[in-house]
């Protein structure tokens, strides 16, 4: 078997990935990305519609745009990469971990590094992960499947459609079928608020006049050999009003209701997983739990914005090569989730350092504000004019917000939402 060695080897070649092992180059660390398709970019390269890049590059650009230029940035450097090649396996073994990669062009070939980033993305949850009762017919399809086969396999998964979660990309692909000459009848929803970011509803909801049904549950989708149609019932006070289901007919279903991290490769590295993000828990170098593997991007907790994960992904590579030469984290604080706080991710803050952490909230409010308790004192309260849970908020913790930290034997951050 081909054995290559590298300081650091990043799994997965999206934004993360990308922008990850461009850092680690920068700092003088040899480097390589393993991407399992044939070219870098990840999800972008599906995502045709703009919106991305505003912080970034400081333009509007479409996924692929990004895609692009995030791998210009690579190109230029010494960075190896890796496409068609797919990371099977992990062995994060203390000093040199390897990663076992096959590929249909070279095989198999072990790449050896004293540390590996995990930028694996996330995938999207389907009928299976809710349990919608009823038939198996054809015609069900997740919202982000039927982007790729519109948007680069050029096929059109139907022509009556509705859209159950109303999650970001169910809500771009309500617009895309209604531009390419579908009838998107209705996005059912079971909470009281949207899922997706409020520019979304509003440009691919309101814009084409389609329906969005909040408190309304999928009851069953109906047909045999494809779908005919989909019953709905509201939901009042918490409960079922079956008395009100109705049928909407349609003869395609895409599903967007939620995306969780990939994360077979992460359990198999035996990293501490978070129950409420699903992905590794890290501390403030964005290092898990098992020593040299770091973790960035969506893998580590969905993001909405591929600005933020790129932001993240810089500090993850930044971190790495800190580590390789030697930095350790000294005395962290813990980081936990307050009040109406659903998860705040890394889980640790460096009090030398300033720190930026990301959090989403539980609940809808305006004029919110969120404070930062250090030992159970309010030591900071960042007014917020508007949260939900869809929109993930960040807050900058800087070494001022922490001085308080020195000489805690257990020093503990909550970050609470009122
Ligand atoms: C439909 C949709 C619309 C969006 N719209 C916007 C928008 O308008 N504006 C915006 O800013 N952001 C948007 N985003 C968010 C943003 O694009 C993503 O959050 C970001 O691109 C994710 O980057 P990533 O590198 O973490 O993951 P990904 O892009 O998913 O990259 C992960 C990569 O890892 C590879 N991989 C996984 N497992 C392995 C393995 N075992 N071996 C090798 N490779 C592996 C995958 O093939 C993939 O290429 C959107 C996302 C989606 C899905």
């Amino acid at each position: 078997m081909k054995e290559l060695t590298y300081d650091a080897v990043v799994i997965g070649g999206g934004a993360a990935g990308m922008a990850a092992a461009r850092e680690l180059d920068a700092a003088g660390c040899s480097c390589a990305i393993v991407e399992r398709e044939e070219r870098l970019g990840g999800i972008l390269g599906q995502c045709i519609h703009n919106g991305f890049g505003l912080i970034e590059f400081n333009e509007e650009l479409t996924g692929p745009e990004f895609a692009e230029r995030m791998e210009e940035r690579v190109r230029g450097t010494g960075v190896a990469v890796y496409t068609g090649a797919t990371v099977m396996e992990v062995d994060a073994a203390p000093e040199i971990k390897s990663l076992f990669c096959y590929s249909a062009s070279f095989g198999v070939i072990r790449l050896n590094a004293r540390a590996i980033v995990l930028a694996m993305g996330c995938r999207e949850r389907n009928r299976g992960n809710i349990r919608i009762p009823g038939d198996r017919p054809a015609g069900v399809y997740t919202a982000g499947l039927a982007q790729r086969l519109v948007n680069i396999e050029g096929f059109v998964p139907g022509r009556n459609v509705v859209v159950i979660g109303s999650g970001d990309i169910g809500l771009i692909m309500a617009r895309r079928m209604s531009w390419i000459g579908c009838k998107v009848h209705a996005v059912v929803e079971i909470l009281p608020y949207p899922s997706g970011l409020t520019r979304n509803i509003v440009q691919c909801l309101h814009d084409f006049g389609i329906p969005l049904y909040l408190s309304h549950l999928t009851t069953r989708i109906i047909g045999r050999e494809r779908v005919e149609g989909v019953e709905i019932t509201p939901i009042e006070n918490g409960a079922l009003m079956h008395e009100k289901s109705f049928v909407i007919p349609c003869d395609t279903v895409l599903l967007s209701v939620g995306l969780v991290p990939e994360n077979e490769l992460s359990k198999d590295a035996g990293v501490e997983l978070n129950p409420m993000t699903n992905g590794p828990v890290v501390d403030s170098m964005l290092m898990t739990s098992v020593p040299g593997v770091f973790a960035c991007g969506n893998v580590l907790h969905v993001h909405d914005l591929v600005d933020y994960v790129v932001e993240e992904a810089k500090r993850a590579g930044a971190n790495v090569a800190r580590w390789l030469k030697g930095e350790r984290p000294q005395a962290e604080a813990r980081i936990k989730a307050g009040p109406n706080v659903r998860y705040v991710a890394p889980s640790r803050a460096d009090p030398s350092r300033d720190n930026k952490i990301y959090l989403r909230s539980l609940v809808v409010k305006n004029e919110a504000s969120l404070e930062i308790r250090v030992n159970n004192r309010v030591v900071r309260t960042v007014k917020k004019a508007h949260i939900q849970p869809s929109e993930m908020l960040s807050v900058d913790l800087s070494r001022a917000d922490l001085a308080t930290c020195s000489g805690s034997p257990d020093p503990t951050v909550e970050i609470a939402l009122a």
